[in-house]
């Protein structure tokens, strides 16, 4: 198979705005674009009622968070809560979940890790609790490489230290993991590319259970699958974009 360099750095380059073409999105603060994530993810699947977290290390050290109250499909700019480096709250009325330590674990152990990324994600979810690495059947479940652990000693839920610490660990410098009975979890290091690692998986969990269910293929072999990776690390060109209109054309006021 052909090594897959369409979307290359280079590339990327040479369809840099040209005068005069709309911009892609309008100017967003970083609380609308964590807000813009939620709503994104919670269409893609990664969905389950008010469980999940996004956190967002910023440049001082700051995380920006959703709020535990809210569902990712209700949540605006203003909701997003601001938290210092050891978790507390600085600027808001809203509560952040006790599950939060694995948050900060993970944000402490890789520092090149700025967005981490929790829920119970409906596709990725049916492999963690089938304990299961789904199989890639196509170019779209390929973006983000062959390698997927699994996390199977679920010990209780991330609101005990040490059961989140030892998830932290194990995930070690790998893009994403199943936690086994429990869900899903993609770090990062900025918006884009969390966007990119998280549609992925639940495309690709979704991809090898229709085809599962439909008895069966050959998946691509992990060579194959890892020459499929998109080697620009900011993501797919323009799709977060993409994604994102789609929500601001739905409701606007994600920007509050
Ligand atoms: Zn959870």
């Amino acid at each position: 198979m052909k090594r897959f360099d369409g979307l290359n750095r280079q590339m990327v380059e040479q369809f840099a705005p040209r005068p005069g073409r709309r911009p892609l999105l309008p100017p967003l603060s970083e609380k609308a674009q964590v807000a813009l994530m939620c709503r994104m993810l919670f269409r893609e699947g990664w969905n389950e009622h008010i469980a999940g977290h996004i956190t967002y290390r910023l440049a001082d050290g700051n995380i920006l968070t959703n709020p535990w109250e809210l569902s990712w499909d209700e949540l605006t700019a203003s909701d997003i809560v601001t938290l210092d480096s050891d978790g507390q709250i600085i600027d808001s009325e809203w509560n952040v979940t006790p599950a939060i330590g694995l948050h900060l674990q993970l944000h402490a152990l890789r520092p090149d890790v700025h967005v981490v990324i929790h829920n119970h994600a409906h596709w990725s979810g049916i492999w963690a609790n089938l304990q299961k690495v789904p199989p890639v059947y196509d170019q779209a479940g390929a973006y983000c490489g062959s390698r997927l652990p699994l996390y199977n000693e679920y010990s209780g839920t991330f609101e005990d230290k040490d059961t989140s610490l030892s998830a932290a660990e194990a995930l070690g410098d790998a893009r994403w993991a199943l936690l086994a009975n429990h869900g899903s979890l993609v770090v990062a290091k900025d918006l884009r590319q969390a966007h990119l690692r998280a549609i992925t998986l639940e495309w690709r969990s979704k991809r090898a259970y229709e085809v599962l269910v439909a008895g069966g293929a050959t998946p691509l072999p992990d060579e194959e699958v890892d020459k499929l990776t998109i080697v620009d690390d900011n993501g797919f060109p323009f799709c977060w974009e993409a994604m994102a209109r789609r929500e601001l054309k739905e409701d606007p006021s994600i920007l509050d």
